[in-house]
């Protein structure tokens, strides 16, 4: 407990002391006895959960439903007037479809918390004397975490070493500018604001760089003492739930007055007011889809957990109705078309080309100049060039303990180029010492590294002489960033002056290398005696490189059938437009050289823009050098013409286009931590086909929540209509209040699920995205279920009639029998939600098995409910005979034979 009284001061403390309270030494970090230790005493490092929903909640929830209320009022008036038997079926009914809906639920439920747990973030930490990747859950006092621009703080921090490092702290304190961080003591008990040493847990690292000692975890931290203030979170209501919950509400009141209106009809006919009663509550309990709440709640869910075991996570559950409304898709190049497995291959310097070979991260390959292999170590201007790769450089490469990737592909790249020639970073840094970094960020284009350079004699840097304090720059970067900073270029061993004819060569050398696709990086140096100085002046040019970042495989066949989809696709890249053109006809993008390529810049001050100007700019289908401000300003300009747009983004400068578009994706790989955050779905692959598989998904969701509303409404509009015919002309009704609850809450709830969890059919991704404004159930939709609804009514009161006209069957047994016409013939009706354009038996329907599963289910509880004494009894149910099941059977198939030919009709 010591540690953590000490934690409190640590802003005013010296690092020195803070260390020592915590015991650890920076260089090595905690040891995984210590770790196992401090973990026992602070256990994880995790805000008190917001608690879920118990299991108990869950289940009182069932009864919240209006629906359950009006069944509660037909099962009092039952019991009112005395008929025990149908008041505790209701009762039954109520509980049975209590029990579903929790049963269900609690499934639904545990899968999102499952979810939620696949979404973790981890932290760079130092341990044992290792860089390692942890689950920040599991981080203690005294870890020594690791931290760039894009990551978000961990735990709450003591900043041991920093350079340039900014926090955007505005979740703890509403302060929404960057503050600048540092390492010294500052005074006890200043504001949270002030303390300018110390990182908070839940800020984000917007800049720099820096290393930091973890103080306090978990419900400790100062993020944990407000959460513990703060209320609990709503579940969220997506809006397709609450539009059903619209459509629930709508029916109720379209069922009372339809109900009173029978009821009141009747009885001033002179019909018996019990039998009228009566009437009125089966209409009630026919007109409501009592499993439709329960149904949209599983659909949702099964639809995440299909898209999450392929690769993409939904942050929210409503952006999966967007997502399948998404109508053009904005992504980057590196890494989500391509592979993002950079490879060196060129090397352009004064004094020649180079040619470098091997492949991908393999450490072995040649230089060759002129077709002739050289050695690296001989050529002075290629040492240069690949030392200033290798120092200006923040990535790892691969060992043999260690096969994961840390960094910057580009930049594991650079390292693998140096390893080729002998150069590795740890041994360079022993005798040129990082002092600064300044971070590389998309809007610059460039980044540099400075290097105490004391007694440094290198024969292969023009100028560099051993003098007492001298600093290496070293800079790489875009070449239009890094040219221009230029003052002269280093040839074999001399610096000379830059002219604008050299310039322009090299300017013409670099678009030569990127029209073959190659991304294109240039390097600069320079010595300093002050290592304050500004590092983008006066530099030393020494080449360009090209590497190369094939396109992925899967993406030509994503951009196809995003274009058959009717999803237009934009891609944004910060490379030049010669390789973002190649890159694009590689992938299919665009069709050859005359495409229009567009610089972002085109993409400033829009609002001066002319409206053919923005109507051109709509149409461009590839934007190079962008920078995340004109990314969101592109995001605007389609929003404005009522486009639903997906935008994929990985730095901490996409978080406000992530937020922005209606579908921000994050790159689980590559991404920074603050743009997961930001974003309502995370590519686990960063693979541009998963989006593609998500929309899919989308759309299929959607489709499913509309075809299982289509099922239960045609269904329940068919019992109306029967119902009601029947009470206006004074006839006997051919279906009794508790067969039809024991349909609508029981039976039906099956294959209305197993429709909710189909798994759709390519045709969705064949049509134009739905328009977002669109309803539920559109107009064709309410024709159909009307238009069902008349053919399962006319089939029940048409067997019904033919049984007591006919057969002259009791009137027990004719209801028996349209009962149980209904029941199956609602069954088989479930083929009539198929696709219209689908194969007749081959279908979306016919291959799912959770439609025969739910088709065995019902079965079975059908001749359950007409066999078993006691159930048969309550629900007024005799047995059909042999002539009757005859009837049933052909009786039954009329819905789905009619509704056939209707489908053919249409
Ligand atoms: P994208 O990821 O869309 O290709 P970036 O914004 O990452 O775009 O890169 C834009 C340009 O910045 C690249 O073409 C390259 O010239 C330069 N660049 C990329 N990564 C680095 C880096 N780590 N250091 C210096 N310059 C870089
Ligand atoms: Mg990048």
């Amino acid at each position: 407990m010591e540690i953590e009284r000490q934690a409190r001061q640590a802003s005013a403390q010296s690092i020195a002391e803070v260390l020592a309270s915590l015991s650890v030494d920076p260089k090595q970090g905690l040891t995984i006895a210590q770790v196992q230790k401090r973990q026992q005493t602070y256990g994880l490092n995790q805000l008190q959960k917001v608690k879920g929903r118990s299991p108990w909640q869950i289940f009182v929830d069932q009864f919240k439903s209006p629906i359950i209320g009006l069944l509660g009022i037909a099962a009092v008036l039952s019991f009112a007037f005395r008929e025990w038997i149908e008041g505790i079926a209701i009762l039954i009914a109520i509980a049975l479809n209590a029990g579903i809906g929790f049963v269900t639920e609690i499934k639904a439920v545990r899968s999102m918390e499952a979810l939620q747990k696949l979404s973790q973030t981890y932290a760079t930490l130092r341990r044992e004397g290792r860089v390692v990747s942890v689950n920040t859950e599991e981080l203690v006092p005294g870890d020594i975490v690791l931290l760039e621009g894009g990551d978000l703080v961990p735990a709450d921090l003591r900043v041991l070493e920093c350079s340039k490092l900014q926090a955007d702290e505005s979740a703890l304190t509403g302060e929404s500018v960057p503050v600048s961080k540092g390492v010294a003591s500052l005074e006890a008990n200043l504001p949270l604001a002030e303390q300018k040493n110390l990182l908070f847990k839940g800020t984000a690292v917007t800049r720099g760089s820096g290393t930091g000692v973890v103080i306090a975890t978990g419900m400790r931290t100062e993020l944990g003492k407000i959460s513990k203030l703060m209320a609990e979170a709503e579940a969220e209501v997506t809006p397709l739930e609450k539009r059903l919950e619209q459509l629930s509400r709508r029916l109720i009141w379209f069922t009372l007055v339809l109900a009173v209106f029978v009821a009141v009809s009747g009885i001033l006919g002179g019909q018996d007011l019990l039998l009228m009663v009566e009437t009125a509550i089966a209409l009630a309990v026919a007109v409501i889809p009592e499993g439709l709440p329960i149904v949209a709640t599983v659909a949702l869910a099964r639809g995440m957990w299909r898209m999450a075991k392929r690769n993409a996570l939904m942050n929210r559950l409503s952006a999966v109705e967007t997502l399948g409304a998404t109508n053009i898709i904005c992504t980057d190049k590196t890494g989500t078309l391509t592979e993002n497995r950079m490879t060196l291959t060129q090397i352009a310097l004064a004094d020649g080309d180079f040619a470098v070979t091997g492949q991908g991260l393999a450490q072995q390959g040649d230089f060759i100049l002129n077709q002739e292999r050289i050695d690296p170590s001989q050529h002075n201007p290629l040492q240069a060039l690949l030392t200033v790769a290798v120092l200006c450089n923040n990535a790892t490469l691969p060992n043999a303990n260690d096969q994961n990737l840390i960094g910057d592909p580009t930049e594991v790249a650079l390292l693998v180029a140096g390893a080729k020639a002998g150069l590795d970073r740890h041994q360079l840094l022993e005798k040129l010492p990082e002092v600064q970094e300044v971070a590389f960020d998309s809007e610059s284009k460039r980044m540099a590294t400075i290097h105490e350079a004391d007694n440094w004699h290198h024969p292969f840097f023009g100028g560099i002489e051993s003098t007492e304090a001298s600093y290496l720059v070293a800079v790489k970067g875009a070449l239009e960033s890094v040219l221009p900073l230029c003052s002269h270029q280093l040839i074999d061993r001399e610096e000379r002056s830059l002219t604008n004819k050299v310039r322009k060569q090299w300017r013409d050398r670099a678009i030569e290398m990127a029209a073959e696709g190659l991304r294109v990086l240039s390097m600069a140096y320079k010595v300093v005696d002050d290592p304050e100085k500004d590092p983008y002046e006066n530099l030393v040019w020494l080449g360009v490189v090209g590497l190369l970042d094939p396109p992925r495989l899967s993406v030509k066949e994503a951009i196809q059938d995003c274009h058959q989809a009717g999803i237009r696709v934009i891609m944004l890249t910060g490379d030049q437009s010669v390789t973002a053109r190649k890159i694009g006809i590689a992938v299919g993008l665009i069709a050859d050289e005359s495409s229009q390529v567009r610089q972002g810049d085109a993409l400033e001050h829009l609002d001066q823009l002319s409206v053919s100007e923005q109507q051109q700019l709509l149409q461009v289908p590839i934007f190079a050098r962008v920078t995340p401000e004109q990314k969101l300003n592109l995001i605007t300009l389609h929003q404005r013409h009522q486009a639903i747009i997906a935008m994929t983004g990985d730095g901490i400068n996409d978080a406000p286009a992530l937020k922005k578009a209606d579908i921000g994706i994050a790159m689980g790989e590559r991404g920074t931590q603050v743009a997961k955050d930001s974003a309502d779905m995370v590519l686990q692959d960063d693979a541009f086909s998963t989006i593609v598989f998500a929309i899919a998904q989308g759309r299929t969701i959607f489709n499913n929540i509309r075809q299982f509303t289509l099922y239960l409404l045609s269904g329940n509009v068919g019992e109306i209509i029967a119902v009601a015919i029947t009470s206006f002309l004074g006839a006997p009704l051919p279906i009794l209040p508790l067969q039809i609850l024991f349909l609508n809450a029981v039976n039906d709830v099956f294959p209305a699920l197993a429709l909710g969890a189909g798994e759709g059919n390519d045709a969705v991704m064949q049509r134009p995205p739905r328009d977002p404004q669109e309803a539920l159930l559109t107009r064709y939709y309410w024709l159909m279920i009307s238009l069902y609804g008349v053919i399962i009514a006319v089939t029940i009161l048409g067997i019904f009639a033919i049984a007591l006209q006919v057969f002259a069957f009791p009137l027990e047994q004719a209801v028996t029998i349209s009962f149980l016409t209904l029941a199956f013939g609602r069954l088989w009706h479930v083929f009539n939600m198929r696709d219209t354009g689908s194969g007749l038996f081959r279908n979306e329907i016919s291959v799912n098995p959770y439609i025969w599963g739910a088709l065995g289910i019902c079965t079975g509880l059908l001749l359950l409910a007409t066999y078993t004494p006691g159930v048969s009894t309550v629900l007024s149910l005799v047995h059909p005979g042999l002539e009757g099941w005859g009837l049933i059977l052909v009786a039954s198939f009329v819905p789905l034979l009619l509704g056939q030919l209707l489908k053919r009709w249409f």
